[in-house]
This record gives C-alpha cells, structure tokens and sequence, in this order.
C-alpha cells in the first residue's frame, strides 16, 4: 500500500532534470529508505510502536516529495485528483472501521495496493510495447501476475472476514491440480509475451488468468488460516511494487516493495508457527476442508459449571497469582480499560497479575498488545506463549476474557481439528479457570471447547466489559 502513490509518481515522468535529480532525489529516497527500516524496528515493539509510525509517514513524505520534485514534466493536476480521491476513500476507512474490522481493512489496502501497482504495469506495458527490454518484460509480467491475483485473492479474503462470503474452505475434487494449471497456463502466457511484447491480444487472456488465480487461492482456505494468508498477500503486494520498481527505474519504489515484501512474509511466517501451518502449505493454498469434531452436547453434556460474580470475586481475593487471557471477546466487549482496572485492584491486594497474549488472539497480529496498550497495561506484564505456559501450573486463577480458540485444548488432542497442532495458552493447568463469555458460542474456527466443560473451569455468562465491572464492583465487597 505505501508503494502505490510511488508507482503513480514513478510512472508520471521518468526524466528529472540536473542536479535535482543527481543529487537532492537520491538523497531523500535514502533518507526515506532509513525511515521505513526504523519504522519497522520500532513497530516490533509497543513501546516504540507510535515513533515508527512517525518515522514511517515521514519516510513516505520524503519519498513522495522527493519523486515529485524529481520529474521533468509532470501533470499535477491528475495526481492532485488521485491524491485527493484516495484520501477521500482512506481517511473515512481509518477513522470509522472498528478495532476488530483491521483485518478486513488491510486486506482492502492490499487489494487497493496491488490493483494499483498491476494497473500502472498494464499501462506501462501497454503503452511501451513492443518496444520493452527484455529484462523490464519479465519484472513487467510478474509484478502484473502478483499484483491482479493479490487484487482479487485479498478482495476474497475481505469478503471472508467480512462475512459477506462463506468463511468455511470452499473445496473441490482435484482442486490443487486445478490451481496449478490456471498459475501454470497465466506463467505460460506471461512467457509468450516475454518472447513476443507485440503480441498485446494475449494480454486479456493473462490478466484473467491471473485474476482467476488469485480467486482460486483463497477459495480452500478456511477463516482459521486467514492471518498467515493476509501476511502472505502482504507480501505479493510488496513484491510486486519492487518489481515495478525495476521497470520504472525506480529506487525508492525497489527499496519499498522489499521492504513491504519481505515484512509480509517474515511476518507469515511467525504466524505459520503460530497457526502451525506449514509455509508450502500456505504457498500452495492447499488448506484442507474442516474436518469434523466432537458434538457440542458430547463435549459440554451436563458438564458446565457457572459462577457468579460474588464468587468469581471471592477465588481472586484468595489468589496470589492471576494471568488474565485476552481474546477477541475482550475487543468486541470494548473491555479493555475495565480489565485494566481489574488488574490495579488486584495489584492493590498485593496479587501478582500477568496477562497471556497468544500471537492470533483476536483478528489480526497485535490486537491485543494495542488494546491493552491503549488501557496502558505496562508492556512488562504482556507474556508471549513461550513465556507465560510454563507459569500456568503456578497460577492459582486464569481469567480468560472473551478467547476461545487460543485456548482450546483440541488443538492438543484431536488431530482432525481445524487447529489440530496450533499451539496453545494452556490456561487449563490453572489451579481455576474462569472464563467471561456470553455463551458456549464456538470462536473463529467454529468448532466447541472442552475447556468450558474441565473440571477446573467456571464460566461467567456476561458480556466482557459488564461482567469485569461486576467483578471490580464485586472485589470492593470482599
Ligand atoms: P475466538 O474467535 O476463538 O473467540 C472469541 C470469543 O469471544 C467467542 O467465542 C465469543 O463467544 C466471545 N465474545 C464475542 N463477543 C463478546 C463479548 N462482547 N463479550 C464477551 N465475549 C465475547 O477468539 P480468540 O481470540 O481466542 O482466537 C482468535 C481466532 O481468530 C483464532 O481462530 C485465529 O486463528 C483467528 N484469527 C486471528 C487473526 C489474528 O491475526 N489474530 C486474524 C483472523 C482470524 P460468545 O459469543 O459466547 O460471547
């Protein structure tokens, strides 16, 4: 998405005139290029979380300046137009979309992104043929393959998350096969046009082909799988404008699009191991369909055990070691500044608290570390998984909030599971369990929990944020 306005610019006018361009561009695209490497240190850590957002927008400034003032001959007034209707559409799409709806929102930035980067492709190739080096035909035809199948793959994902489409994989006999020879037969024309640049009436042919492709990817994979493939489109998004870079000659166009690529799959990455996905998998969209699992009334049969908050109260004023576990719940709840009033009450009673943050909680990487840094949690009590599951057996409560499948022992024990292998919060070694919920509802992967029926759990019906007032109301009494 940052390199979209720069492909815009690249495009406008390559020929800047003298020292301008000799000196005083290259010197700005390399400052810009030390902001964006800083800004993406300083994103890695909340406490340094909103320098790099700073330094990033100021990385893009430089950049945008620094190409504008770079061109010879340029024709503003189109540019002032796209600026001003991408500011229209993303300035109403940042302020007003909730918390729990980035996903879908970045997957709308990647669409946007890549449909920009595939579209200035088209009409560069369109306008250059056949007269294109070779080597700018073939950066030209990858960069317009990853960018129209990450336009309608990350539309597909939006849709998925949206829950204007199915979430659940759509999966047909011999569908790898499939896949692989629409990829195959868009790379087969892609090379005839390599060969041959005038041969434009192949042109419709691949940029459906690569539509196609991008539909076909996401359509077998299930909403479970939707972070590591939002990563992934990241990342075809990135290379795509780095390759676009290269064909327009473009450094700071290059330096971004790596950048944006190489985070977006860096970033899969991390959230294959979370997802336990293997990265071939990913790659090759070859997600199964949803196996089959115990029956909700198997699993909960008699079993749940309810509290109130009297007594959910009363076991955290007994208790000298609390984590609370944060989930998509506790976003929706918009509960986030009540859990952490929960946690000075019971810091004030000399309680140790952590909290539990698994790397998929909620609906996009970091949600919960941004919630609970705007509750001004300090970034010391947020335990990652490696860190805080072998504390679990000293915990004498785990108060889970609003999470369902990241702490869902399935994952642990049946191997059909959607999350079979994913790893796991293993809140269930609490002495107690309490967990704060409207109802047995499954999570995200749509599939029961046997946590709520454990012997060692209580569940606490009630909307996140109203049952954690009720339990601050409720610990003044006790
Ligand atoms: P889950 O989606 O598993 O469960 C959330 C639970 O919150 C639901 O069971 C729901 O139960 C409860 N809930 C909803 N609203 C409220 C409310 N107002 N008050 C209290 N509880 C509420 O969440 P997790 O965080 O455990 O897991 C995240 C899931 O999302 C994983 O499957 C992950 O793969 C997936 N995912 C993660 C992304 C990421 O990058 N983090 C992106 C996309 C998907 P009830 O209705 O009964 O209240």
């Amino acid at each position: 998405m940052t390199a979209f306005p720069l492909a815009i610019l690249a495009e406008a006018g390559r020929q800047a005139p003298n020292w301008v361009s000799g000196y005083l561009v290259p010197l700005a695209y390399l400052v810009a290029a030390a902001c964006f490497v800083l800004a993406l240190k300083w994103l890695s850590a909340p406490a340094t979380a909103r320098r790099g957002v700073w330094i990033g927008e100021l990385g893009m400034v430089l950049a945008i300046v620094g190409t504008l003032v770079g061109q010879g001959r340029l024709d503003y007034t189109w540019l002032v137009i796209a600026l001003l209707a991408g500011a229209l559409i993303g300035v109403p799409l940042a302020v007003f979309m909730p918390m729990t709806a980035v996903p879908q929102r970045t997957a709308l930035s990647h669409a946007f992104g890549a449909a920009a980067a595939a579209l200035v492709g088209s009409a560069h190739y369109l306008l250059n043929k056949p007269n294109i080096p070779l080597f700018d035909m073939i950066a030209l035809m990858l960069e317009m393959l990853l960018g129209f199948l990450t336009f309608t793959g990350s539309l597909m994902a939006f849709g998925k998350l949206q829950e204007w489409l199915p979430g659940r994989p759509l999966t047909f006999r011999h569908q790898n096969a499939v896949n692989l020879s629409v990829l195959a037969a868009a790379l087969g024309v892609g090379v005839v046009l390599v060969a041959w640049p005038g041969a434009s009436y192949l042109f419709p042919v691949f940029v459906v082909l690569a539509l196609a492709f991008g539909l076909m990817l996401i359509f077998p994979i299930g909403g479970a799988d939707m972070p590591t493939v939002i990563a992934l489109l990241n990342a075809y998004a990135g290379l795509s404008a780095c390759l676009m870079g290269f064909v327009l000659h473009n450094k700071m166009l290059i330096v971004a699009g790596a950048l944006d690529g190489s985070s977006g799959l860096i970033l899969s990455i991390i959230m294959c191991k979370a997802m336990n996905r293997s990265f071939a998998n990913v790659l090759f969209g070859a997600f199964g369909a949803v196996a089959k699992t115990g029956k909700e009334p198997d699993i909960y049969g008699g079993k749940v055990k309810s509290a109130t908050a009297e007594e959910v109260a009363q076991l955290l004023a007994d208790a000298r070691r609390v984590v609370i576990v944060p989930g998509y719940g506790m976003a929706v709840a918009q509960a986030q500044h009540a859990v952490r009033e929960l946690e000075v009450q019971l810091e004030q009673r000399g309680i140790e608290v952590e909290f539990a943050i698994h790397p998929v909680a909620g609906r996009m990487p970091g949600h919960m570390n941004v919630l609970l840094a705007e509750a001004e949690v300090p970034y010391d009590k947020l335990k990652d998984l490696d860190a805080i599951n072998p504390t679990f057996h000293q915990t004498d409560v785990a108060v889970v909030i609003g999470a369902n499948d990241v702490v869902n022992p399935l994952a642990r024990t049946d191997p059909n599971s959607p999350i079979a292998g994913m790893p796991i919060l293993d809140v269930d070694k609490a002495r107690t369990v309490v967990v704060i919920k409207r109802s047995l509802s499954p999570g995200f992967a749509g599939i029961p929990n046997p946590l709520f029926a454990a012997d060692n759990t209580l569940m606490f019906f009630n909307d996140g944020k109203a049952a954690v007032l009720e339990l601050i109301a409720a610990l003044k009494q006790v």
